[in-house]
């Protein structure tokens, strides 16, 4: 599904630069749920932005179901990444003007579907995440815990291969924490790949592998 081959980036800024990621060799195979591990600052933000194709790396060749992204335009890129991953962050970027079940249908705005179509899928997904009877609602009137699961919905909603998660228990407490590890394991089980970033070692080894990082390289 994904495959690294000696991947490096380096950030330039003024007259500093951090090697963030040295010679990255790893391989995700379908339906794999893979955990980043390591401490902070050793790379984990970067190597899952350049696996979901949000940066370019400095030098080395990444492979998205077989397609060679260095020899694609951006605009190419950005279409592969858009109908490839979703992607779940630390903190649940909704928007709180707008309601859960708008907020779900964001993505789709992008897809030549009709509002009817849009608000079926949204809805889909929200049944998911067992939030079907929160669609009206606005993302402050909900949990941290579910207002994850409002992130996770608009991340699935375009039915991506691949979920792509950094530090997605990170604000929550260990309860909210394991519904929505939950989740991602019955979206893995029914086929979705997941790579996601952690920092709790009980949360991933319910996953299938552990990926570990160390200044820049992979260890483990
Ligand atoms: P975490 O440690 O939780 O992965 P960070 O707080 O290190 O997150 O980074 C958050 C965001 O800020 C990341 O997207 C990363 O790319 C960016 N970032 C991290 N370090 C720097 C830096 N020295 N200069 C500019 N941006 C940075
Ligand atoms: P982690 O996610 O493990 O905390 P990051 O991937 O965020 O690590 O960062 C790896 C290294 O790259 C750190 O030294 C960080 O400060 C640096 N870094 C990350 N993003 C940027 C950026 N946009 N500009 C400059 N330095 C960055």
């Amino acid at each position: 599904m994904i495959r690294l081959s000696k991947v490096s980036k380096t950030y330039q800024t003024d007259k500093v630069e951090t090697l963030a990621l040295k010679d990255i060799d790893l391989h995700v195979e379908k339906s794999e749920f893979v955990c980043i591990m390591g401490p902070s600052g050793c790379g984990k933000s970067t190597l899952l932005n350049l696996i979901g194709l949000l940066d370019r790396p400095g030098s080395g060749a990444i492979h998205v179901g077989g397609a060679p992204v260095a020899s694609y335009k951006d605009k190419h890129v950005a279409k592969l990444r858009n109908n490839t991953f979703g992607f779940i962050f630390q903190s649940f970027h909704l928007i709180n003007d707008l309601r859960v079940i708008d907020n779900v249908e964001l993505p789709l705005l992008y897809r030549d579907l009709s509002a009817k179509k849009r608000q079926r899928l949204a809805r889909e997904a929200l049944e998911k995440v067992g939030l079907g009877a929160r669609m009206d609602h606005y993302p402050n009137q909900l949990s941290g815990g579910q207002q994850q699961r409002v992130a996770i919905a608009r991340a699935i909603v375009g039915q991506p291969q691949v979920l792509l998660a950094d530090e997605p228990t990170g604000n929550l407490d260990s309860k909210m924490g394991q519904e929505v590890m939950d989740i991602l394991l019955k979206l893995n089980s029914e086929g979705t790949t997941v790579v996601m970033v952690t920092h709790d070692e009980q949360e991933a080894r319910r996953a299938g592998r552990i990926v570990r990082v160390f200044d820049g390289q992979l260890v483990a």
